[in-house]
C-alpha cells in the first residue's frame, strides 16, 4: 500500500501566454510595459526578485510595490508561466509536480528531501530526442526545448513547497530531455539559480546529466563553471552502446570519454559516469571488466542505476546479487563506483510517467491510469530513478 497523496487535476484555465508571465517575459517587453506607466526599469528586477528569492506567488504579496501598480500587473501579467496540474507526495517525502505550460504541454519536476539536502530534479525539454531504448522520456521524441523561464520556474515551484526556513541546496538536471541540446537556455536558468539574489545555489551543487554530446561537453568545459557533469555511458563498448544509446553511432565512446577528460582537465571537476544496469544486456562480468578497463586510471566515479521498469519495454532490473557483483568488480579494479539509491518509489516518480497518466485521463477522464498506448504510455517511469540521486 502506498501513502501517496494526490492533489486533484487542475481543470482551470490554461497557463498564461508565454510573453505575459513575469518569469518568462522578454526583458524588452517588460521594460516597455513599465515605461508606459512611467515606472523605472529596475522594477523588473524587483519583480523577479520577489518571485525567485522572495517566494511571492502573487503580485499582492509584493508589498513594496505601489498598490496601483500591483493592480495593473495583475490585469496584464501573471507571475508564473506555468500552472500546477498535479502534485504527488511519496511516503519518503519525495514530491513530484506536473506543470502545464502555456501551450498546454506538460512537464514534470521532482523535489527530493534528504537529511542534509533538498534536491530539485528538473526537465530541459518536452520529451527527448536521444532515443535511449530503455528510457520512457524519449519514446515519443522531443516536442520542443523549454525556455529559461520554464526551467527556472520548476526550481521556484519546487522551492515554494519547502518550509520557510528551508532552501533548495542541490539541482540535478536529470528530468526529461537532453540538457546539452538546450544548453543556452539551461545556462540562463542556472545563472539565476546561482545568483545571490536568486536561489543562491552554488555551481558545485548543480549536476548536469548528458547522453554524451562531445562538442557540447567541451563547450561547457570551456565556460569554466563549477557545474558537475554526469555522462550516461550505459555500455563499455561501441557495439553494445550503439544498440542501447542510438546517438552513439554519431559519437562513439572514445570521443565522449576524451571530452569528459577534457572537462576534468579544464574545470578540475571529476566526471560521473552513469550506467543503467539492464538485466542480461550490459550487467555481466565481461561488461564490468571492459568498463573497468575503460575507466581505470581515470579520475571518475561510476553511478550504477538499476533499471526502473517501463511497462511494455523488454528490459528488467538485475537481481540485487548481480548488481553487487558488478559494483564489486569495478571496485576491485580500482574504479570508484556505487549503486544509486531509490527515491519516490511509490509515486509516479519517474519523469513522464505522471504526465502520461494525466494525458490519458484528459482523453478519457474515468479511464484507469494504465498505459493507454502500450509501451509508450509508461513514458517517464524512467526518470523517476534519475531523480533519486542528488550528487554522489
Ligand atoms: N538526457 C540526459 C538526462 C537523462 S535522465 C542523459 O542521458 O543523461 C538521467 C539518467 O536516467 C540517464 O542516465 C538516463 O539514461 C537514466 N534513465 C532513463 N530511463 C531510465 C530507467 N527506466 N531506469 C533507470 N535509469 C533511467
Amino acid at each position: 500500500m502506498t501513502t501517496t497523496l494526490e492533489l486533484p487535476l487542475d481543470q482551470g484555465p490554461p497557463a498564461a501566454p508565454a510573453d505575459r508571465a513575469i518569469l518568462d517575459a522578454s526583458p524588452d517587453a517588460l521594460a516597455a510595459w513599465l515605461a508606459e506607466r512611467g515606472e523605472k526599469p529596475l522594477r523588473a528586477r524587483q519583480l523577479r526578485r520577489w518571485l525567485v528569492a522572495g517566494r511571492a506567488e502573487s503580485f499582492d504579496q509584493m508589498t513594496d510595490l505601489p498598490r496601483d501598480l500591483r493592480a495593473d500587473l495583475a490585469a496584464d501579467w501573471t507571475p508564473f508561466g506555468t500552472t500546477i496540474a498535479r502534485r504527488q507526495v511519496a511516503s519518503d517525502g519525495t514530491q513530484k509536480l506536473l506543470l502545464r505550460l502555456h501551450d498546454g504541454r506538460l512537464i514534470e519536476c521532482v523535489l527530493i528531501p534528504e537529511a542534509d539536502r533538498r534536491t530539485a530534479c528538473v526537465s530541459t525539454q518536452v520529451g527527448c530526442g536521444m532515443g535511449c531504448v530503455f528510457c520512457a522520456s524519449g519514446l515519443d521524441g522531443v516536442a520542443r526545448n523549454l525556455s529559461p523561464g520554464e526551467i527556472l520556474e520548476q526550481l521556484v515551484r519546487l522551492r515554494n513547497l519547502l518550509q520557510p526556513n528551508e532552501r533548495l541546496t542541490n539541482v540535478v538536471v536529470m528530468g526529461m530531455g537532453e540538457p546539452l541540446a538546450n544548453l543556452d537556455d539551461l545556462l540562463a536558468a542556472l545563472a539565476v539559480a546561482g545568483h545571490k539574489d536568486g536561489l543562491n545555489i552554488g555551481q558545485r551543487h548543480v549536476t548536469i546529466s548528458t547522453v554524451g554530446l562531445p562538442a557540447k561537453m567541451r563547450r561547457l568545459a570551456d565556460l569554466n563553471k563549477q557545474y558537475h557533469l554526469a555522462v550516461s555511458l550505459h555500455a563499455p563498448n561501441d557495439e553494445l552502446r550503439n544498440r542501447i544509446v542510438p546517438t552513439n553511432t554519431k559519437t562513439g565512446i572514445a570521443d565522449i570519454v576524451a571530452a569528459a577528460d577534457y572537462f576534468l582537465a579544464t574545470t578540475g571537476r571529476q566526471v560521473t559516469y552513469e550506467y543503467v544496469l539492464l538485466g542480461g544486456l550490459n550487467d555481466g562480468p565481461v561488461e564490468a571488466r571492459q568498463l573497468a578497463g575503460l575507466l581505470r586510471g581515470r579520475q571518475a566515479h561510476v553511478n550504477l542505476i538499476p533499471f526502473n521498469d517501463v511497462p511494455g519495454l523488454p528490459y528488467r532490473r538485475p537481481a540485487a546479487g548481480v548488481q553487487q557483483t558488478f559494483v564489486d568488480a569495478l571496485r576491485r579494479a580500482g574504479v570508484s563506483a556505487k549503486v544509486r539509491k531509490r527515491k519516490g518509489a511509490d509515486i509516479d516518480a519517474a519523469c513522464g510517467q505522471l504526465r502520461r497518466a494525466v494525458e490519458a485521463e484528459l482523453v478519457s477522464p474515468r479511464a484507469e491510469r494504465a498505459p493507454e498506448s502500450g509501451a509508450r504510455s509508461a513514458r517517464g517511469e524512467t526518470d523517476s530513478e534519475i531523480c533519486q540521486t542528488g550528487q554522489q
